[in-house]
């Protein structure tokens, strides 16, 4: 019997690591947990400086782990906690982060770190065969092949939290659903059911919604002006600083279309970006029949949280239901490649395969920071990201230490070319 929809038994709470827990996602997981004390304990947190925020949460969670992945805090990680009161054993570094997975009674990991920099231990999870709740994007960005064999070989199940990724899961029919509660491994006897493709479920498009972020209707000639604190200023959405700035230049659309080419084995044919200016439908799934299921809600991330801390069943996020009444209209337009030349770049990506992801998302990592911390313009980032792939070849993405290191010539790249602006 499959255990999709079945009742719940009555046990211990779930134990979940928080990769990323002073995040935006991270610190939204933790309101998720609080709201369901019986479901979920919170096993081990990670932060990367925030020292101070870490051991506050540690001490209102009674953490047993903690993780600060910039080592030399290690000492003022372990200073904080015992001012907070806080009996925490602290892990440190990129090995802390990998221990963070395999601490006891850790079934379920959030995997919140923004950036290439939360690969590692996202896939050691699904090495592992947790729950992984995936929200770093950017694991499947640059090694979606390699973690999705991880995880069937794992026996991970891996949930999607990008609003997107989360609206297409849940418009998804039956049959893929149980095909992601019980993964078998590549060799196993039931491998063929780990590849089918969209086709083979009736599924004609994946149609991922954008907001457009607060650039849509900009002037081309006002892009060159455009502050990191405007580029920040989500209309609908409050995110953390580099996936605000990846929306503004629809580049977080582009990584979203790889994310959901390696989550739902679809291709650029069957894989439709569409604005969506009001952020209520999340994503749609269309069918070989006509149909087309939606997935609604207001713009709060504690709902894809808590459906993928839940699923199969449904706890309380904290977020109101949809007024449908007051919601007013809901409009939708193409996207403009020109305007926003990071959508095209992350399709041609896409369709390049290869390492041509991993080179196009360490580009645009390295021009995120490079644009936040003042060193260029916000027009720039597209132009760095595309010299970059100009730049490197294209070879075959390969397994972790050749993606690690596409990774580090592509941001060494990056760098000389952020420079030559300078
Ligand atoms: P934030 O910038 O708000 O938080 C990032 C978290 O990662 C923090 O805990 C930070 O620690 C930690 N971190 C930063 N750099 C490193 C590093 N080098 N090594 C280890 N840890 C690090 O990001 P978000 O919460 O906005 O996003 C997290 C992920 O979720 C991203 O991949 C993003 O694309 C994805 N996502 C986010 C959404 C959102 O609404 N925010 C929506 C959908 C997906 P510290 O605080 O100490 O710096």
């Amino acid at each position: 019997m499959s255990s999709i929809g079945r009742a719940r038994p009555t046990h211990e709470p779930q134990g979940v690591t928080v990769l990323g827990s002073t995040g935006s996602v991270g610190v939204n997981t933790l309101d998720v947990i609080v709201r369901n004390p019986d479901r979920y304990r919170v096993v081990a947190l990670s932060a990367h400086s925030n020292v101070r925020l870490l051991a506050q949460q540690c001490a209102d969670f009674a953490v047993p782990y903690a993780t600060i992945s910039q080592s030399d805090l290690a000492a003022d990680l372990k200073d904080s906690l015992l001012q907070t009161g806080a009996r925490t054993e602290v892990l440190a570094g990129a090995e802390g982060l990998l221990e963070a997975v395999e601490v006891p009674g850790c079934d379920i990991v959030m995997a919140a770190i923004v950036g290439a920099a939360g690969l590692k231990p996202t896939l050691h999870a699904a090495e592992l065969g947790k729950k992984v709740l995936l929200a770093n994007k950017e694991s499947l960005v640059v090694a979606g092949e390699l973690f999705m064999r991880s995880a069937r070989h794992g026996g991970a199940c891996v949930l999607p939290v990008d609003s997107e990724h989360n609206a297409i899961f849940q418009a998804m029919p039956h049959e893929y659903h149980q095909s992601v509660a019980s993964p078998v491994p590549p060799d196993g006897p039931s491998a063929a059911r780990q590849t089918q493709d969209l086709e083979s479920y009736g599924v004609r498009r994946i149609i991922l919604t954008a907001s457009g972020g607060p650039f849509l209707d900009l002037e081309p000639g006002a892009f060159a002006a455009v502050t990191p604190d405007q580029a920040c200023a989500h209309p609908n959405w409050d995110m953390g600083r580099k996936i605000s700035v990846d929306s503004a230049t629809l580049m977080n659309k582009g990584l979203e279309v790889i994310e959901a080419k390696w989550l739902f084995s679809a291709n650029a044919a069957n894989l439709q970006v569409v604005i969506h200016p009001q952020s209520i439908i999340h994503s749609m799934v269309a069918y070989r029949d006509g149909s087309i299921l939606a997935q609604l809600g207001v713009p709060d991330m504690r709902t894809p949280i808590a459906h993928t801390l839940a699923w199969p069943e449904r706890v309380d996020a904290g977020v109101e239901a949809l007024d449908i009444l007051a919601m007013g209209e809901l409009t939708f337009r193409p996207p403009d490649r020109g305007r926003f030349p990071c959508l095209r770049l992350a399709f041609e990506a896409m369709e390049a395969g290869g390492n041509a992801s991993i080179v196009l998302n360490a580009a645009n990592e390295v021009a995120v920071e490079s644009f936040l911390a003042g060193r260029i313009g916000f027009k720039r980032i597209a132009e760095v990201v595309e010299q970059v792939m100009q730049t490197m070849p294209n070879d075959p993405a390969g397994e972790l230490d050749d993606i690690l290191l596409c990774d580090e010539l592509s941001r060494q790249t990056a760098n000389r070319v952020v420079k030559s602006y300078g």
